[in-house]
């Protein structure tokens, strides 16, 4: 699949509508469309990456954590508790092509996952 037919690569441009909660020069986070937590938030950064495989960058996923912690701030959940998750390939989970950082909150999360 090319860059140009990416979903969130269009997120990140604005050609398809999302709800933002957090954007700078380098990353956006959105509410996720199927929620599977109260708080189920996508930081994504607007470069494309298909996987976190492909990233060489330390400074880049540096900030990307950074810019987590800020949006679960905004999101109300970092007092109580959240959890980050990457689904990097088919056995991880991933099913969207572009680096992206899940970011689940607003009820207790089970461990392991299934
Ligand atoms: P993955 O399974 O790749 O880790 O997660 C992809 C996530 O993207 C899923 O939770 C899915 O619900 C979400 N998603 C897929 N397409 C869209 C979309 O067009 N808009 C939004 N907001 N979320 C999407
Ligand atoms: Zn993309």
């Amino acid at each position: 699949m090319s860059v140009s037919d990416c979903v969130f690569c269009k997120i990140a441009s604005g050609q398809i509508p999302a709800r933002l909660v957090f954007e700078d020069e380098e990353f956006v986070a959105f509410h996720d469309l199927k929620p599977q937590a109260p708080v189920h938030v996508l930081l994504i950064p607007k470069a494309h990456f298909s996987t976190l495989l492909e990233v060489q960058d330390a400074g880049l996923l540096g900030r990307a954590l950074l810019a987590v912690s800020e949006t679960a701030r905004r999101l109300n959940v970092a007092e109580e508790g959240f959890r980050t998750v990457i689904n990097c390939g088919d056995n991880g989970g991933q099913t969207v092509y572009h680096l992206h950082f899940h970011i689940l909150g607003g009820r207790f999360l089970q461990w392991p996952p299934g």
